[in-house]
């Protein structure tokens, strides 16, 4: 993958199959031998017209193609197509709409759609170790609205407006680390649960001087620092800077690129801008998007369940 560099190289890559092939074999079992997802079994042959291997198992599917257990699965569309269109999601800045996506690599507006939404299920990272850690480091948190008409939550009322979603953020600014979720309210129990979950101990907790984020030093021997946005007054290490740069990537990607993003969606485009944010350091694109690619298998994302036609919540 290391001498693609480019979407245009990406694209003429993946045109042949048989790259698609190695580079899926190559994500999904890192040991280089495909294993059927029904049996487990080894021994398999490649039909290279059909594009899907052939397991020789006593079970009923005895046919798979690469994209089975993974975000892709039950697509009629082809990984010449579902890889550009990682490629390009990982990568672009300020993420890539729809309707780009359907321009730049030929299928409809709504496959389009539902294939983006596809790839940020890959993109949502679970969180295996706390920010800040057991050496002090300074974590910023903060929360931000989103959607809607923009209001200056530090000069006015802090009541969420309607279709405004509040998105919460917390940055470990030594591993350049960010966790970033839609959250229901600002009341403290809400942020503090999330910081308590998110944050290890004797971190230094550098917030605003929201009331919600009182007492927060009571836990985890967290060392609590605010920031007084109003003055503008920076006493140190003691700012906010980072996450609030994460919150303009935010925001630019959903005023410049994504156009009236439901509340219920809000939490899919916050994990792919989280994704490119924790992966853009000394990561080169094809880097980023391998990493991204190791994150399709075991999950599922149905058209009814990005649709809302089921039950359970936008995430
Ligand atoms: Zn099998």
């Amino acid at each position: 993958m290391e001498q693609i560099k480019t979407l245009a190289q990406a694209i003429l890559h993946f045109a042949d199959s048989e790259n698609c092939r190695q580079f899926m074999v190559f994500v999904r079992w890192p040991d280089g031998t495909p294993k059927c997802p029904y049996c487990g079994a080894t021994k398999l042959t490649w039909l290279a017209k059909a594009k899907v291997y052939r397991c020789y198992g006593d079970h009923a599917k005895q046919k798979f193609s690469l994209k089975v257990g993974t975000v892709f699965e039950d697509s009629p569309i082809g990984l010449d197509k579902w890889l550009p269109a990682s490629w390009l999601l990982s990568n672009c800045k300020n993420g890539i709409s729809s309707y780009e996506l359907s321009k730049a690599i030929g299928v409809t507006q709504k496959s389009a759609w539902f294939m983006l939404h596809r790839i940020r299920v890959a993109m949502r990272e679970d969180s295996k170790s706390t920010l800040g850690g057991h050496w002090q480091n300074p974590v910023e948190v903060d929360e931000t609205f989103v959607g809607g008409k923009a209001v200056n939550k530090h000069l006015g009322q802090r009541k969420q407006k309607e279709r405004k979603t509040i998105v919460m953020g917390m940055l470990d600014r030594e591993s350049r680390q960010i966790r970033a979720k839609v959250i229901p309210d600002v009341k403290r129990e809400t942020l503090q649960a999330e910081i308590l979950s998110h944050v290890g101990f004797n971190a230094y907790v550098f917030t605003d001087g929201w009331v919600g984020y009182d007492k927060l030093s009571e836990y985890k021997n967290f060392t609590h620092k605010t920031v007084n946005h109003i003055n503008q007054y920076v006493d140190g290490r003691v700012h906010t800077q980072g996450i609030e740069n994460f919150w303009s990537l935010l925001k630019r990607s959903l005023t410049g690129t994504y156009v009236a993003v439901e509340p219920f969606h809000m939490d899919a485009y916050v994990d792919e801008q989280v994704f490119r944010y924790n992966n853009r350091r000394n990561k080169t694109d094809a880097q980023r998007f391998t990493k991204l690619l190791s994150q399709i298998a075991g999950k599922r994302l149905t058209y009814a369940e990005v649709t809302g036609r089921v039950g359970g919540d936008a995430s």
